[in-house]
């Protein structure tokens, strides 16, 4: 790819929604412009304009599916973009297990049609959304990026399924520029308070669920387990600053821009949070009580995950900076000045 003063564009698949949302404000930030390509089945109609507004730019926004080689085709003779962010996809574990088809036509034939669409545009960058998922139970914490990847779950098969995807492509054709960016646990929102998580129906993560009993629109966490192998019991995770995850991807970006290669890097802190660490943090940056209950585990769930992000740091230069405090200040920001999302 050869980003320059006169092409700065990046298609961003999946650009309405959480992670997404929040890219393209660093992408704006660091000088880029990005095309926004959802099909919003995740994600509300009244996003782009917000980013629009937080970014202080106008964002280009198609809504489209990634399976529709067609739309896609437009969107790459139209605006001529000069990389892809991969955001797009289902990312549910539960929906997953119970429509694994609906996950691999969505997910992995969506990826495939994109492939194809950028190959076609001649467009050979391409930032992927992987996840820490594909380290299933994993053997030992922290986890490096040479840990065996297993699966565990529908959704957990589709990343494995695009990962390997990208690898072949990357052997036949390594003029290509991939990276699949592993993501641990994004949390958090951004701080002005107009952009954040903003699940429908019942939240799966712990976050937004912690979030969401604090400002009063449930009345108390289940926490899935007390009795894991852990320091008080309950699941240890690596919770990451949407803003520090997104700002990992600029640095994967400009890193591709100096030329082609296969990435696989984690985007973690490096430091397991257990849930009660993280209910007694939101209850500190809130000034709210989140009152709960320790019930059963949750199937399929695992004891411990997080990341040795050593990686990226000596790769990107990258390294999270936000703490735990600021991820729950932020997501509280957002959650009370939006108790009902974006509203729609
Ligand atoms: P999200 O659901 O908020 O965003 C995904 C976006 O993709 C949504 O806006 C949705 O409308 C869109 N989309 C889905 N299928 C599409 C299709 N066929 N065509 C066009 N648009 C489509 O999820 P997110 O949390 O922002 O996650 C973004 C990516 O990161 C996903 O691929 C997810 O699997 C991955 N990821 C997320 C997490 C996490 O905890 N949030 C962790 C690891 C990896
Ligand atoms: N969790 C919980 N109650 C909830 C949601 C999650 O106790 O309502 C726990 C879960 O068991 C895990 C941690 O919080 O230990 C993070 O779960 P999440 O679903 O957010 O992320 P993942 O399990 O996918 O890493």
């Amino acid at each position: 790819m050869s980003p320059n003063a006169t092409n700065r564009k990046v298609l961003v698949t999946g650009g309405a929604g959480y992670i997404g949302s929040h890219a393209c404000v660093a992408l704006c930030d660091a000088g880029y412009q990005p095309v926004i390509y959802d099909n919003l089945c995740n994600a509300s109609r009244h996003v782009p304009a917000r980013i629009a507004e937080v970014a202080g730019v106008p964002v280009d926004f198609v809504q489209g599916d990634i399976r529709d080689a067609d739309g896609l085709r437009g969107v790459f003779r139209e605006f001529e973009p000069c990389a892809v962010i991969h955001f797009a996809g289902l990312k549910s574990v539960g929906e997953s297990v119970r429509e694994p088809g609906r996950y691999q036509d969505n997910n992995v034939g969506g990826t495939h049609v994109l492939l194809r669409s950028m190959d076609e545009a001649g467009v050979r960058t391409l930032v992927f959304s992987s996840s820490a998922t594909v380290y299933g139970d994993p053997d030992v914490v922290p986890i490096t990026e040479s840990a065996p990847v297993r699966t565990t779950n529908p959704y957990g098969q589709t990343k494995l399924d695009i990962e390997c995807l990208l690898g072949e492509l990357y052997e036949a054709s390594p003029d290509w520029g991939i990276a699949c960016l592993r993501y641990f646990n994004p949390v958090g929102a951004h701080p002005g308070g107009r952009m954040g998580e903003d699940p429908s129906g019942i939240p799966n993560n712990l976050m937004p669920f912690i979030a969401q009993v604090a400002v009063g629109r449930r009345e108390r966490l289940q926490v899935f387990g007390g009795d894991w192998p852990t320091p008080d019991g309950t699941g240890v995770r690596d919770y990451i600053h949407v803003m520090d995850l997104v700002e990992g991807h600029v640095a994967m970006l400009r890193l591709l821009e100096r030329g082609p290669g296969l990435h696989h890097i984690n985007l973690g802190t490096g430091r397991g949070v257990s849930v009660l660490e993280l209910v007694r943090a939101f209850e500190a940056a809130s000034g709210r009580s989140v009152p709960y209950d320790i019930v059963a585990r949750r199937p399929g769930d695992i004891a411990e995950c997080w990341a040795d992000p050593t990686l990226a740091r000596s790769r990107l230069g990258w390294r999270a900076s936000r703490d735990l405090a600021e991820m729950c200040a932020d997501a509280w920001r957002w959650q009370h000045l939006n108790p009902q999302g974006y509203g729609d």
